[in-house]
């Protein structure tokens, strides 16, 4: 039985709302999604607090996910952020209050639970799993986008996610659209996530959020309609960067945004036909993301055991 050669690997989500976790089986080459569930970040009063809590519930959770899974060899968490690779800290985390500048989490989270423990970026783990069991599935090289609060990106060359040095390659949403665009929440001004992250998307549709902007859309309204049509087209411009650069055969694009399907895509299509040159867009297959939710969490046990095994 291939299943009884499967090795199990648990992989952590940290987000400022939930901390997802799933364990993923890898046996022969090929993945599958053995469990998923969430529970709430804890939340502290004082900032200060929040990075030794936090961590402190990345190790509980992981030995509860454990207990109740069977055991695993590796653990990856996903950071939504920067982090240092080779020290397993954390640099800078978006949405989570408190200083997490050389914050130890791999470290910490290793020694408690006795195991092998790897940090990744949540977009580059969200790619990482849509290229193993997702709509990246089979790609030779893929770009990846994820559109929620901010624009999250990667992309893997030759079947494998670049991180760059430090961890941070792939930070599509924060290459420069428009030199005098708005600025970004990074400091730089004219970045695609200025234009296609959730509070832009509900100002550009009129709508109170972004979900409410598809809604909206699809069931007729003008305004979001065109509100849609514009972030498409912001999109597709960076989109199109992307096709000149990498030459990818998949373009995965998830989040809630694109549940609006081809009121999105229709317009990011006609954006990288009027723009890429150099590569037939023919061969570029654009498709919506199919892990959903757990994307994140499953990618982080991806990556692990690839790391692990390396
Ligand atoms: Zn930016």
């Amino acid at each position: 039985m291939i299943q009884g050669l499967a090795t199990r690997h648990l992989g952590l989500d940290l987000g400022a709302t939930n901390l997802k976790w799933a364990v993923v089986a890898q046996a022969s080459g090929s993945w599958t999604t053995v469990a998923t569930d969430q529970v709430p970040t804890r939340v502290v009063a004082d900032p200060a607090a929040v990075p030794d809590t936090v961590v402190a519930q990345l190790a509980e959770v992981a030995a509860a996910a454990i207990a109740e899974c069977g055991p695993a060899l590796t653990i990856g968490i996903g950071v939504p952020g920067l982090y240092d690779p080779a020290t397993g800290t954390t640099r800078f985390l978006v949405n989570l209050p408190g200083n997490w500048a050389g914050q130890p989490v791999a470290g910490p989270v290793s020694a408690a639970v006795g195991l092998p423990t790897f940090l990744v970026n949540d977009a580059r783990a969200f790619g990482l799993a849509e290229l193993r069991l997702g709509a990246g599935r089979g790609a030779s090289s893929m770009v990846g986008l994820t559109l929620g609060t901010g624009v999250g990106g990667v992309f893997a060359i030759d079947g494998r996610v670049h991180e760059g040095h430090d961890g941070t390659a792939g930070e599509i949403g924060h290459h420069t659209i428009d030199p005098d665009g708005p600025w970004c929440h990074c400091g730089n001004r004219g970045c695609l996530e200025a234009y296609a992250r959730a509070d832009q998307i509900a100002a550009a549709c009129g709508t109170a959020t972004a979900e409410e902007a598809v809604r909206a859309a699809q069931a007729g309204d003008e305004r979001a309609r065109a509100g849609l049509a514009d972030v498409g087209r912001y999109l597709g411009i960076g989109i199109a960067n992307m096709i000149t650069v990498i030459s990818p055969d998949r373009i995965v694009v998830g989040g809630g945004v694109a549940a609006a399907g081809e009121l999105l895509f229709a317009p990011i299509r006609a954006e990288i036909a009027r723009r890429v040159r150099t590569t037939s867009i023919e061969d570029v297959a654009l498709v919506r993301a199919e892990l959903g939710t757990w994307a994140g969490a499953i990618g982080a046990a991806v990556h692990a055991a690839e790391r692990a095994a390396t």
